[in-house]
């Protein structure tokens, strides 16, 4: 079995770090160079490529498509946020954002399929949201169980019809 040298050096979290920020392989190469640190960019391309993913099961995310995301989603904020601020809600355009805000959203579910990000069971959200309801009255758990039925029945359909 080939050894890694990465795995065994001090130097390892730190440029893991520098990885997950979104550093490429190249530019810390350089930094390794400038460091003194014996990695080439082999052995850098081997460990982040082989190890990274058996440590934790996943690859991270580029910080730029996150950053994208997030960006696309404030400005649908900002835009709703001053279109009700103003009192000049035009229904055309704030089904507009809302349906960027579901497009965005959807682009960040392939994202985290993509860089097999593990999803969290539908089930498990709703026992846990279940137990935390606990002291609710029970006219408002069943309630929520209603709508929770209709959800699993049709997931796009909008909240607003539950
Ligand atoms: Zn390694």
């Amino acid at each position: 079995m080939r050894t890694c040298n990465i795995c065994n050096s001090p130097e390892k979290i730190e440029l893991e770090r520098m990885y997950r920020e979104g550093k490429t392989i190249k530019s810390i190469e350089q930094y390794c160079r400038e460091h003194n640190y014996n990695f080439t960019y082999g052995m850098l391309y081997y460990h982040f490529k082989n190890h990274l993913i058996r440590d934790n099961d996943t690859i991270p995310i580029p910080t730029n498509l996150i950053n994208r995301l997030i960006n696309n989603l404030e400005i649908c904020d900002r835009k709703i946020s001053e279109m009700i601020n103003s009192n000049q809600i035009e229904p055309n355009i704030l089904i507009r954002y809302i349906s960027e805000i579901r497009h965005t959203v959807v682009e960040l579910r392939n994202l985290l399929k993509e860089y097999n990000v593990k999803e969290t069971k539908p089930e498990s959200i709703f026992n846990m949201i279940l137990s935390l309801m606990h002291d609710l009255p029970e006219e408002w758990i069943k309630k929520f169980q209603e709508r929770y039925l209709k959800w699993r029945e049709n997931p796009n359909l909008s909240p607003i019809y539950y």
